[in-house]
């Protein structure tokens, strides 16, 4: 016997106040309950968990930039600022 399933995702539309379901053919069952490809919740945690991971990482190369411009900022406090200039050609320049 093979019955056919629809999504039973809850699906918002524009206009409407509240959730219908998805409605499109299933392909899979999840604790009961069946789910198209969008809603599959495996699949959409994995997406999330992409997101998630694409994130920190963003999220970490941006505090090392800080922490390099910081060090750079201390690093430099202490320079003449003619020492400074002849750095110029280095990448203190670039950073600052
Ligand atoms: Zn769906």
């Amino acid at each position: 016997m093979s019955e056919k399933h629809t999504c039973e995702a809850p699906s918002y539309r524009p206009g409407l106040y509240h959730s219908i379901p998805c409605g499109r053919s299933a392909k899979v069952e999840r604790d009961g309950s069946w789910y198209c490809g969008t809603h599959d919740p495996v699949k959409r945690k994995e997406r999330e968990d992409r997101r998630q991971a694409k994130w920190d990482a963003d999220v970490n190369a941006s505090r090392l930039e800080r922490a390099w411009n910081s060090a750079a900022m201390d690093l430099c406090r202490g320079l003449t600022t003619e020492t400074m200039l002849k750095l110029g050609t280095g990448w203190v320049a670039r950073k600052l």
